[in-house]
């Protein structure tokens, strides 16, 4: 759904069912760790007064709340001209304070809030902020209690305004507008999926040199740390040598390295990664906070039969240590056991592409190139 204010358009990102479960949540932890204090809960006007009602009605231990007033935005972007407090008066001594804030962007603001705060001697300080946006957020203190982490956009909504307007919405919304959201142009991830032998690997390479993307493969990089034999390599290392799956932490950890290190290009090329879908929803967390997204998965689809020839030719020339008949099978096995399932989990997102594989490398190449074309141009 699309919105206007002023001159503006903003797009639906965030309903409203979505920041009402991240309230509840928060309230949750909020009541676990604070009953039996003596809280005082200070909300940050004037975007965070709907967040703070919202927060406070869930509060079920007896507790204070108090506004304070202070401008630091003129029009979309932060001035970092952050000017004093008013509005807080009472005594703070003994006093757990929990800030209650809308949103942390570049994190200024907050640190000005706490320094400011602290001149009135609580016994603790404590954040709560609804959005954080982790691209824009420069200071090192940690937020205590974080309802979601969003991209760096300019978002309205749910007290957010765009110069005045946009308050009362309950839900919250993105500006459509790319310039006023940093974005020149966003990188494209996609996916290429299929059991081992289907030839992810090849046509990799040829996509990446046709469109100019980056090569990403997990089972590269980890066969790298094999070979230097790092502490991560030999974790590794017992695991794909019985054809099973190297933990998923150690996967995210080498995956979002990479994701970071490949910031400026085009679009990436995802190779055996995500291969669980708890790799698959950790992925999707971690570019949507970046502002990215998957473009699509290319399944390749070849017959079992098939699969085993074509990795026991490469065990002739030379191939992997993993492709014994032995530890093939059970490659295979892991891939239906559990691979498989991620194909089903980017199908209900409407970016699973089902690709023969059987046919002619360069057909099957065109077949993708199709798809890629057709993204690129919307
Ligand atoms: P590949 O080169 O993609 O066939 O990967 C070789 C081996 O590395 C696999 O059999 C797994 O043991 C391990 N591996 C590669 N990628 C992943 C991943 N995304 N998750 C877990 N294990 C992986």
């Amino acid at each position: 759904m699309r919105i206007k204010l002023h001159d503006k358009e903003f797009d639906l990102t965030i309903p409203s069912k979505r920041i009402q479960d991240a309230v509840q949540d928060m309230a949750d932890d909020i009541n676990a760790q604070l009953f039996g204090k003596d809280v005082v809960f200070v909300a940050i006007l004037n975007g965070a007064f709907m967040f703070a009602a919202d927060l406070f009605k869930r509060i079920e231990f007896n507790a204070q709340i108090s506004f304070i007033k202070f401008a630091s935005y003129e029009g979309t972007k932060s001035t970092g001209n952050v000017k004093k407090l008013i509005g807080l008066n009472e005594d703070l001594s003994g006093k757990t304070v929990v800030i209650l804030e809308d949103i942390i962007d570049s994190g200024i603001t907050m640190e000005k809030i706490v320094d400011q705060i602290n001149e009135l001697n609580p016994e603790e300080i404590r954040i709560a902020s609804l959005l954080v946006k982790p691209d824009a957020f420069m200071k090192n203190y940690s937020v205590d209690y974080i309802g979601m982490e969003i991209p760096n956009d300019f978002i309205v909504g749910y007290g957010l305004d765009y110069d005045g307007l946009g308050r009362n919405l309950t839900a919250i919304y993105t500006s459509s507008d790319a310039e006023q959201n940093n974005i020149i142009e966003k990188v494209k991830y996609f996916l290429l999926f299929g059991p081992p032998g289907s030839g992810k690997g090849t046509q990799s390479k040829k996509i990446i040199e046709k469109y100019n993307l980056v090569h990403l493969s997990t089972g590269d990089l980890l066969r790298k740390e094999l070979e230097s034999n790092s502490r991560l390599g030999q974790i590794a290392k017992k695991h794909m040598n019985k054809g099973g799956l190297v933990p998923d932490d150690i996967i995210l950890g080498m995956v979002a390295k990479e994701i970071d290190a490949n910031k400026g290009t085009k679009g990436v090329v995802l190779d055996g990664f995500p291969r669980t879908v708890e790799q698959a929803k950790s992925l999707d967390k971690l570019l949507f906070n970046k502002n990215y997204e998957i473009s699509a998965m290319f399944a390749l689809d070849v017959e079992e039969d098939e699969l085993v020839k074509r990795l026991l030719e490469r065990a002739k020339i030379g191939g992997r240590v993993d492709d014994t008949p032995e530890i093939i099978t059970k490659r295979i096995q892991t891939y239906k056991m559990t691979t498989a399932k991620v194909a089903e989990y980017y199908n209900e997102q409407g970016k699973l592409h089902e690709i023969n594989g059987m046919g002619d490398i360069d057909n099957i190449s065109d077949e993708i190139s199709k798809v890629i074309e057709a993204i690129s141009q919307k």
